[in-house]
């Protein structure tokens, strides 16, 4: 909820473009759509691993000052005819269940946006954020980790890396977590495989698929991670491995107890995170 204390951003004009399934659910509870939105705004600039913010329209009597939530940029954004840039998000319809009452619970700002049909208007600010800067070391190992939405940003990341750095040597290794089979799906575009960046030497995608098919059950990153631990810990060692992890607040905890069973004990991994936090080779973007 927004908190009153909080000043509620300028915004500028922006349009939907397109609104598209990229995971179709059958009740459609955590189903995930693509946005494209023209930002009224030619001098609009924003970079991978950026986010946008939206405000959702509230009725009178609610009981917050303004809704703002935020969505990461999922591709390079493109200009349009008119110099307006055109940028990409990935949402997900948020349904869930109040603990207490058991009463359905559906997030304002993802269902607003997962409902906007091509032509809606919207309140837009931003950009924030640039969560994961691309290293200037070319030969620098890239550790992406990304659970469910959270492959958004690494989608735009891997694109611009690509772009940027042509000549980019270092290896890329990419950790997607998913809660269903069907997640896979958005992380790609429906004719471009991220794959095709990179040279199977240098770039390789994980997952790390929880079996049973509920959107809701937590990501089995354990095999992904038990599967390769000592190449993650050798990786780890190197002064120019950027370690770099994008998802829903559980991801934290996951990866805790994943790293400090790697190295032995939890206090182990504080302290090795504290090091790569302090020496920037470890960043979040954690919501
Ligand atoms: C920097 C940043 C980048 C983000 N990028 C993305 C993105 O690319 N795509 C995306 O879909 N979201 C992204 N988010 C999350 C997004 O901003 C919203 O928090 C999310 O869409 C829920 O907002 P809401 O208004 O629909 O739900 P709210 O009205 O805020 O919440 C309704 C209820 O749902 C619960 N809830 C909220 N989120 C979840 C969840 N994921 N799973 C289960 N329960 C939940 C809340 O605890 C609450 O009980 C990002 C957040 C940040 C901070």
């Amino acid at each position: 909820m927004s908190k009153a204390s909080e000043s509620k951003p300028e915004t500028f004009p922006a349009k939907v473009l397109a609104n598209k399934p990229r995971i179709k659910l059958a009740d459609r509870a955590g189903e995930v759509r693509e946005l494209i939105i023209e930002m009224e705004r030619p001098d609009f600039h924003c970079e991978a691993g950026q986010s946008i913010g939206i405000l959702t329209p509230l009725p009178a009597d609610a009981d917050e000052p303004f809704h703002l939530r935020w969505y990461s940029i999922a591709d390079i954004p493109a200009r349009d005819d008119r110099g307006n840039p055109n940028v990409t998000i990935m949402v997900r319809r948020i349904v869930t269940q109040d603990q207490m009452t058991g009463e359905t619970i559906r997030g304002l700002s993802s269902n607003y946006l997962c409902d906007l049909a091509a032509g809606d208007r919207l309140e837009v600010t931003g950009p924030i954020g640039l969560a994961f800067p691309i290293p200037e070391d070319t030969t620098a190992t890239l550790i992406l980790i990304g659970a469910g939405t959270g492959i958004a940003p690494f989608r735009s990341f891997i694109k611009t890396l690509r772009r940027k750095h042509p000549d980019w040597s270092g290896l890329v290794r990419l950790f997607y977590g998913t809660r269903t089979g069907l997640d896979v799906l958005y992380m790609n575009d429906p004719n471009e495989d991220l794959q095709q960046y990179f040279d199977q030497e240098t770039f390789d995608a994980f997952r790390a698929l929880s079996p049973p098919p509920n959107w809701a059950d937590p990501i089995a990153w354990d095999m992904a991670f038990s599967e390769r631990g000592n190449e993650l810990l050798e990786l780890m060692d190197k002064p120019n491995t950027y370690i770099y992890v994008a998802g829903r607040e559980p991801i934290r905890d996951h990866l805790d107890s994943l790293f400090g069973k790697l190295l032995g004990s939890a206090n182990q991994w504080n302290l090795r995170k504290q090091a790569l936090v302090a020496e920037k080779r470890w960043a979040e973007l954690v919501y």
